[in-house]
């Protein structure tokens, strides 16, 4: 009896063994897929990668997950790296766009076909697809939401005070957002509804390097003492999140925030949590929700197609041309939030939990 336990617990652990030996040995044969994401300093990349990872997963490859803390030699060499482990795709979020040339010329000399996750890459041959969110529909809603807050689209005549800060010059998504939110706002500051008491307009004179918080802050610390000492801001242009964040900071650091120096209207990007709970408690106004899930769906999707030999679906083969080539991309549509309708975009999709907000 004894000896028939131990042949059984020992049959049962060679099973257990193998099964192991064989689910890894799928996984090994649809291979490993190079994720090379930019920071961990913003959630959004977080959830990204997660997302990545688990549709990646369950379509039966392995991933690996690198963040590069927003420094680019540091990204370059998780790259190579990928590209040295013949990694078979690399799907990328660049932190600088226009640095990856030689990368991805190791990579397409490998035999390594490369996505675009996000953000474009540009100067380079070698980018095969781009998954994404319309990008210029991303300032589109930033700009309205603006324009909603002033109840401008109601008939609201101003003159408002608005300031615009862009996002970071190397990245290709920043001029998308600032061209779309222009396309918007531009004929309002032409009839002077808005006025743009700094006269600072341009993604080279408003732009925000690395996206970073404490330049935004410093920034409209500035702006506010320049120009806003005797007339009150009304609207702040915001491309993200973070940046938000920021400009509120230096808003609430000379009073606003108050009955008598109301809060200007401030959009926002990525619909991060402390932001949307900013939303609630009628900070920032408003920020544009990108679902990452789909987004990790697409970009997986294409991963497949390509190493499948299957046709990679794409739906824009026209807007993103990177200086080299025209890049074949699937846009996805990016949704505007505001106090009307948090719950139901982020909470009832199933994105965040109710008890997140609390
Ligand atoms: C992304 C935005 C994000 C920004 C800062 C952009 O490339 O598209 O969603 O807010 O980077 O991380």
């Amino acid at each position: 009896m004894l000896k028939f336990k131990a042949f059984t617990a020992a049959t049962a652990i060679g099973l257990l063994a193998l099964g192991a030996l064989a689910g890894s040995a799928q996984a090994q044969e649809k291979g490993t897929i190079g994720i090379a994401m930019p920071t961990k300093s913003s959630a959004r990349w977080i959830d990204d990668g997660n997302n990545m990872v688990k549709v990646l997963e369950s379509k039966g490859y392995k991933a690996d997950l690198q963040y590069a803390d927003n420094d680019i030699p540091n990204q370059l060499a998780q790259i190579e790296n990928m590209i040295t482990k013949k990694e078979k795709v690399l799907v990328i979020a660049a932190i600088d766009g226009t640095t990856l040339s030689d990368a991805l010329q190791h990579a397409a000399d490998a035999g390594i076909k490369v996505i675009s996750y996000d953000r474009l890459i540009k100067g380079s041959p070698n980018v095969d697809y781009y998954a994404t969110f319309d990008n210029f529909q991303v300032g589109v809603l930033q700009a309205e939401s603006i324009l909603k807050g002033l109840g401008v689209k109601e008939g609201k005549k101003g003159p408002f005070n608005i300031e615009l800060f862009g996002g970071s010059p190397d990245d290709n998504n920043a001029f998308f957002f600032y061209d779309g939110a222009m396309s918007v706002l531009k004929p309002y500051i032409d009839n002077g509804t808005l006025v743009v008491q700094s006269k600072q307009m341009g993604m080279d004179k408003v732009s925000t390097m690395r996206w970073d918080a404490a330049t935004a802050q410093a920034r409209m610390d500035n702006l506010l003492s320049a120009f806003y000492t005797k007339q009150h801001v009304d609207a702040v242009l915001s491309p993200y999140d973070g940046l938000s964040i920021g400009i509120i900071s230096a808003l609430k650091g000379v009073g606003y925030g108050s009955k008598d120096q109301p809060m200007p209207v401030i959009s926002g990007q990525d619909a991060e949590v402390p932001s949307v709970k900013s939303i609630i408690n009628h900070e920032q106004y408003s920020t544009v929700f990108k679902d990452t899930r789909e987004l990790a769906k697409v970009a997986a999707g294409m991963v497949d197609a390509v190493l499948s030999g299957g046709k990679v679906e794409v739906n824009d083969t026209k807007t993103y041309n990177n200086g080299v080539k025209v890049v074949p991309s699937y846009l996805l549509k990016p949704v505007s939030v505001d106090l009307s309708n948090w719950k139901q975009a982020l909470v009832d999709t199933g994105y965040y939990k109710a008890d997140q907000f609390k």
